[in-house]
């Protein structure tokens, strides 16, 4: 079992607070396409014999490929490589795309899944973070979608904005929950270096949202989701029944993946990769039959380690005999994971039952923190 993820790197402007790969020069995007082509057939000798149980079209913004782009790459997977004819296959969409149009097309693709790059439901927040759809198209998208048979649908939202209330996100989480979607997402606004939003905080024109704040939104988000039927199955990731994302699951699993794209990253037993994160790069070096990827063997400890970080992210926690039993031999007495070892406020953040250790939900917050302090250490 494995998942591929073709990241499209266009977008038609820079959100505020994005630093993802992309780029707003879509002139080259049939090259690109034909060089996502043949890396998916340079790739696919490697991946021989693999059954794919996941397609996902990420970005930068999927939803502005044209229809026959989009088929050109689909047609490659299915054409070059083994994909499930129960494959879950995302498309990440925004939208301003979503017209009738595009989703009949995505459709007739064999897209089941969107996920919808809606973030707020008020026009000031969407300016603010210079998207390219406004509060109208946001409430209507997911009704269009839904009325042509999507019925797999999850949305993105942002929280913890700079100045924002508690009630603006008691707002906007009741006007989610009137679009009858299967999943969401819901991401705490971080400032990442060389966005626009870091320039801003950088020079003082405001401030992010102080943890207090993030705290009583995020309480009042688990809340919410729980009421709604929501499951809350990774930190930032909620689903209703039967409808918790396959492909990202992969991640958090360690389960093989294909990354194609220009900065796509790849996974496969203890290998990583990573493209180019250029595109005209990315492109002349696959019109010379070239991979433009780089690799590294994952060392003991690092695998311990995103083990750790992955595990405690998720709401069946880390298996500690599973780790143990795995790195015990190799790490030895680096590993970290007795109970005694931590601090009583460590202890606190976990709920410890049969070999398993799971971030309390009031407590995923400090996830990270949490992490470091298991990290294998020699
Ligand atoms: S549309 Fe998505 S990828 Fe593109 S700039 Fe905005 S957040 Fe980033």
């Amino acid at each position: 079992m494995a998942g591929i993820y073709l990241h499209i790197p266009f977008c038609k402007q820079a959100c505020t607070y994005c630093d993802f790969h992309f780029s707003t020069n879509r002139k080259n995007e049939d090259d690109l396409v034909e060089a996502m082509v043949k890396e998916i057939e340079i790739r696919a000798k490697g991946w021989d014999g693999e059954l794919f149980e996941t397609v996902y079209f990420g970005g930068g913004s999927p939803s502005i490929l044209s229809i026959s782009n989009l088929e050109k790459l689909l047609s490659a997977t299915r054409h070059l490589l083994r994909i499930s004819e129960q494959a879950e296959v995302t498309l990440e969409a925004n939208p301003d795309d979503m017209s009738s149009e595009n989703l009949i097309g995505w459709k007739k693709l064999g897209i089941n899944r969107l996920s919808v790059g809606l973030q707020s439901f008020q026009d000031h927040r969407l300016q603010w973070m210079n998207r390219a759809h406004n509060a109208e198209e946001a409430l209507e998208c997911v009704q269009r979608a839904q009325g042509l048979g999507f019925d797999n649908i999850s949305i993105d939202l942002i929280y913890a904005l700079p100045d924002s209330s508690l009630d603006e996100w008691k707002n906007e989480l009741a006007i989610a929950a009137r679009m009858n979607v299967q999943h969401f997402s819901a991401y705490i606004l971080t400032v990442e270096e060389k966005t626009a939003l870091h320039h801003q905080v950088k020079k003082g024109m405001l401030q992010p949202a102080k943890d207090e704040k993030v705290e009583e939104q995020y309480r009042h988000l688990c809340s919410w989701a729980k009421e709604m039927g929501f499951e809350h199955y990774e930190i930032s990731n909620f689903a209703k029944k039967n409808y918790r994302s396959k492909h990202n699951g992969n991640y958090w699993n360690w389960v093989n993946y294909l990354g194609i794209g220009p900065a796509a990253h790849s996974f496969q037993n203890s290998v990583r990769s990573w493209n180019i994160a250029h595109n005209i790069n990315y492109i002349k070096s696959l019109q010379k039959d070239q991979l433009p990827a780089r690799s590294e063997v994952l060392s003991k400890a690092d695998e311990f380690n995103e083990s750790i970080m992955l595990g405690l992210r998720k709401k069946e926690g880390i298996n500690t005999t599973a780790l143990h039993q795995k790195y015990g031999p190799h790490l030895g007495e680096g590993m970290t994971l007795n109970l005694d070892d931590l601090t009583s406020w460590h202890r606190e953040m976990l709920e410890v039952e049969l070999g398993t250790w799971k971030m309390k939900e009031s407590a995923w917050l400090l996830c990270d923190e949490i992490s470091a302090a298991l990290f294998y250490s020699d």
